[in-house]
């Protein structure tokens, strides 16, 4: 039985029911999670597989995309589409090297049909960890860097969980780890503090916080 199947979703732009390829849940094995969220599998890579390309109409998106308004619809239609490329890997397996081709231009769709401010970082965050796979610490810290600074963004305009797209404290764990990753101490500790003194942070979050700052602590010795 193949680890990989295909599944029926549908186009946000032409609302056509196009396939792709995902990982089967049972032979999905977590080999190890990084304090930032970043899962390592043995075996096929789940991310590989969340964005996808029409084989109608060749937009790329995520699931997580909202419906298009009609003007941005319009531009996809003259400007946009024509000149998106199709992708043979698109429809089959990947490696991580496709997998990043398909997630920046997933973020360039993202960023033409205006997609929240949350879903473009989130796209950035699996960019960095893709590279991150693949030793490419330039790569990782670039795109960590980028998505830690809309993340902050994101935060400095909160609104709530919907329409930001993210719970609160959620976002604050994921700014504190970043910077975490980024071996920013200063901003790092900053951030965790916060969440350690805020009143509104759900238990489960101040919990993970205070492990990620202890590792953090002993493995840079402070
Ligand atoms: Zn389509």
């Amino acid at each position: 039985m193949p680890a990989i199947y295909s599944k029926k979703c549908k186009c946000p732009y032409c609302l056509k029911e196009t396939e792709t390829k995902r990982v089967l849940s049972r032979h999905i094995r977590v080999a190890q999670t990084d304090f930032d969220g970043f899962i390592h599998y043995d075996g096929p890579n789940v991310y590989y597989y969340e964005p996808v390309q029409c084989t109608h109409c060749r937009f790329i998106f995520h699931e997580a995309f909202e419906k298009l308004r009609p003007d941005v619809r319009e531009r996809l239609t003259t400007d946009i589409l024509p000149a998106l490329p199709v992708l043979a890997f698109a429809t089959t397996e990947r490696t991580a090297e496709q997998a990043i081709q398909l997630y920046k231009l997933c973020l360039y769709s993202a960023q033409v049909t205006l997609q929240k401010e949350s879903i473009l970082a989130m796209l950035g965050v699996r960019i960095a960890w893709l590279n991150r796979l693949l030793e490419n610490k330039e790569q990782e810290v670039l795109w960590m860097e980028r998505a830690v600074e809309k993340y902050e963004a994101l935060y400095l305009d909160y609104t709530d969980a919907v329409r930001t797209g993210i719970p609160h404290d959620v976002l604050l764990l994921r700014i504190a780890d970043l910077y975490a990753s980024l071996e920013r101490t200063d901003d790092a500790k900053q951030w965790y503090s916060l969440i350690f003194q805020s009143k509104k942070v759900s238990d489960r979050i101040k919990k993970d916080a205070r492990e990620h700052w202890e590792l953090y602590r002993e493995r840079h010795q402070i």
